[in-house]
């Protein structure tokens, strides 16, 4: 009897979520929503920087891998290169990948990033029907620059949120309430001193 009122129970379910309207969207099949219609805090992939001469902004200190909770980040350092913008001397990254299978979209690594160069995107990679699909290499992150729309924030914009500012010292906590004025205590009565012993053995 058990059975029949699950089973009867599990198609009156699906009857009745047969003819709901259907809210999920079917991908690859139907394109993405427009980017306008995600809110530019949405966090669905990444991008690497470049500057004003098209040269990649990211020094090679690898402060994103080492932040990284999820390990998903590997930065190989380059050689000391020119900088176009600068003319000075600056590190350089060789290679760069961070696989997406595993990252928890924390942003932490943009957090950290002193030359705001790994950011975010605001649209999510398309769909892919292997692993290595999710696999961000250094060429596809240059070209998400161009191809993916940016989300709100980088490295200087998230620091300048930040409160209290890094390297500054934390408010100090609020006052603690005096302590309350003890109440009298009432004179203890002196204890009347224990009857003598009446008697014992001898
Ligand atoms: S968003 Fe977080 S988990 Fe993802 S790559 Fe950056 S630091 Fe790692
Ligand atoms: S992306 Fe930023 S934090 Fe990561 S290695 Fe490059 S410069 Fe350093």
């Amino acid at each position: 009897m058990n059975y029949i009122g699950g089973s009867w129970a599990a198609l009156e379910a699906t009857l009745r979520n047969f003819l709901r309207p259907v809210v999920t969207e079917s991908r690859p099949s139907k394109p993405a929503r427009p980017p306008e219609s995600r809110s530019e805090r949405y966090r669905a992939s990444f991008a690497l920087t470049t500057d004003e001469h098209a040269q990649g902004t990211c020094i090679g200190c690898k402060m994103c891998e080492n932040i990284c909770p999820s390990g998903v980040i590997t930065v190989t350092a380059g050689p000391k290169i020119e900088s176009k913008a600068t003319g000075k001397k600056r590190g350089s990254a060789a290679d760069f990948v961070l696989d997406l299978q595993g990252c928890i979209f924390c942003e932490m690594c943009v957090q950290v990033c002193p030359e705001d160069s790994i950011v975010m995107r605001r649209v999510q990679q398309a769909p892919t029907y292997s692993r290595e699909g999710l696999v961000l290499t250094m060429e596809r992150l240059y070209a998400n620059e161009k191809a993916l729309p940016a989300t709100w924030g980088n490295g200087t914009v998230l620091r300048e949120a930040q409160e209290p500012k890094r390297g500054e010292a934390p408010p100090a906590p609020a006052a603690e309430a005096a302590p309350k004025a003890a109440a009298p205590v009432a004179e203890a009565t002196p204890k009347a001193a224990p009857d003598a012993p009446t008697g014992g053995t001898t």
